[in-house]
């Protein structure tokens, strides 16, 4: 009953084909639920067209109100919310509660507020007699498509900025973790006019095609791998379709010998295994020169063997299991395949944890070259590289040699060197002496195969409006 789809202003239950919903820290089926039939989805999109001319005729005041109401509604049930989260992804409750929930809710109230004051229409004579000004109108139908490794707040990236540009939506979550996605179903219908947001549950290649394929679609937004990516470009360019592409990273990690060598290794403890590393900016590539490397080595080794995971006592865990046992296996792959290098050295972790659930130990490997796999690949999971590089031009050519280009952090105490860095990494974003710390006021999006597209910010409200001239002749 709670877990049903939103279509226009109908609660359904798909009519496709069964998925079960897993635990990812026992194992267990926790619900088995029917993705969205093809006709279902065709509902959602033709609801969501219905929508589109009240909605997106509303004023940037009245969207406002909406999402204010939607981010009262999300913090009045954060603690229901934050349970859901962490029983369908296997998060620590306290990294949802504390992190997640608060990040969330100020996300919907920075839309609210960022659309009223988006770029005002300027208005100009650039011929005798003719008045031009700018419109930034919404695009339409937006199909929004999320990954499992943050679903309520992918969601809230995709959501409000779409909804505050005055378009309206065909969600579909993960397959892996609907569950907060179709509690939230329940808040936006009570509040959202009839078809505004509707939500559809199922696999990529069934239901998340259908979204891509559909030809009233104006734009798809999708949060996922590069694989993914390329699929939805591909159907993009039978429409000529706009498209919000969120890929993957492999974020590098430049440590220079006059770092702050404590502040690295309490940095990467956390910011490399936070979401058990399954963060498309986890600081999870380390280049660290040759002064501070041994130490840094040794340190980290340390600091990450005392990661407090698979706990009864849910609030001491520091991360928890991986999303399934597929990512786990994956995972699990990387570090054994690198492991038989011979230059390779796992300094701690390495292996599966636990007897249930998809947990593996956190692992630092040092050692890893720049052509290893384990270096280029996304592992996406609680594993750290350590790679020695001698002089600053070696690191920036290493850090940049990726297909990713998403996030990236210097660590030095020379602010010199940290600018000369931050001007010539390929990264969306560059932090300096610390790592993955996002607002909702800087954009957040990558570069090369990362893909394009912002989420937060008003770089996002661009994203999902469209400008366009108007001109009078008044002579
Ligand atoms: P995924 O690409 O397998 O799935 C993402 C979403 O796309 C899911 O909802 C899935 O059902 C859907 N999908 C899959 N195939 C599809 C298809 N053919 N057509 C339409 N939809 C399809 O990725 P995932 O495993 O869920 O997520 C992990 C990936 O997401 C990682 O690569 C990670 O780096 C990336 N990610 C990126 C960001 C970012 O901001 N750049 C944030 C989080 C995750």
């Amino acid at each position: 009953m709670d877990n049903q789809m939103l279509v226009g202003s109908h609660f359904l239950e798909g009519e496709g084909a069964a998925q079960d919903i897993i635990n990812p820290k026992t194992g267990e089926v926790i619900a088995r639920l029917a993705e969205a039939a093809p006709a279902q989805v065709e509902r959602a999109v033709q609801a969501a067209g219905r929508a589109f001319p009240g909605w997106s005729a509303t004023t940037p005041a009245e969207r406002s109100t909406y999402l204010l109401k939607i981010a009262d509604a999300i913090e009045r049930e954060a603690d229901s919310f934050a349970a859901l989260e962490a029983l369908n992804c296997g998060k620590p409750i306290n990294a949802v509660r504390n992190d997640e929930m608060p990040a969330i809710v100020d996300c919907w109230r920075f839309f609210a507020g960022a659309v009223r004051s988006m770029q005002a229409p300027a208005a100009a004579e650039y011929l005798p007699n003719h008045t031009s000004m700018i419109r930034r109108d919404a695009l339409g139908i937006v199909g929004s498509i999320a990954p499992w490794n943050y679903p309520l707040m992918m969601m809230t990236w995709k959501l409000a900025p779409a909804l505050a540009g005055g378009n309206t939506v065909v969600f579909k979550p993960s397959e892996l973790t609907p569950l907060t996605a179709f509690k939230l179903a329940r808040l936006l219908a009570a509040i959202l006019p009839e078809g505004v947001v509707n939500i559809v549950f199922g696999r990529g290649e069934s239901v998340g095609d259908a979204i891509i394929r559909h030809p009233d679609i104006d734009m798809v937004s999708i949060t996922g791998s590069i694989g993914t990516g390329r699929k939805v470009l591909g159907a993009a360019a039978e429409k000529i379709r706009r498209t919000h592409l969120e890929l993957g990273g492999k974020a590098p990690v430049i440590v220079f010998d006059d770092a702050d060598v404590d502040a690295v290794v309490q940095g990467v403890r956390t910011f490399g295994y936070y979401n058990a590393g399954q963060d498309c900016t986890a600081a999870c590539r380390i280049y660290a020169q040759s002064g501070v490397y041994e130490r840094l080595v040794a340190d980290l080794a340390g600091a990450v063997s005392t990661l407090a995971y698979n706990r009864a006592d849910d609030s001491e865990n520091e991360l928890g299991p991986l999303i399934s046992a597929v990512q786990r296996d994956r995972v699990a792959g990387f570090v054994t395949r690198a492991a038989e290098q011979k230059h390779v050295e796992v300094v701690t972790g390495g292996h599966i944890a636990g007897d249930r659930g998809f947990f593996f130990q956190p692992t630092v490997v040092a050692g890893a070259l720049q052509d290893d796999e384990i270096v280029r690949r996304e592992v996406f999971g609680p594993v750290v590289t350590v790679t020695r590089f001698d002089a600053a031009e070696q690191a920036l050519t290493w850090a940049n040699d990726s297909d990713y280009g998403l996030a990236s952090s210097v660590w030095t105490r020379d602010i010199g060197t940290a600018m000369r860095m931050a001007a010539r990494l390929r990264y969306g974003c560059t932090w300096i002496n610390t790592h993955f710390m996002l607002v909702n006021e800087m954009p957040h999006g990558g570069l090369k195969q990362s893909g394009y597209g912002k989420d937060m910010s008003l770089y996002a409200l661009e994203d999902y409006t469209v400008a366009r001239h108007v001109m009078v002749n008044f002579g």
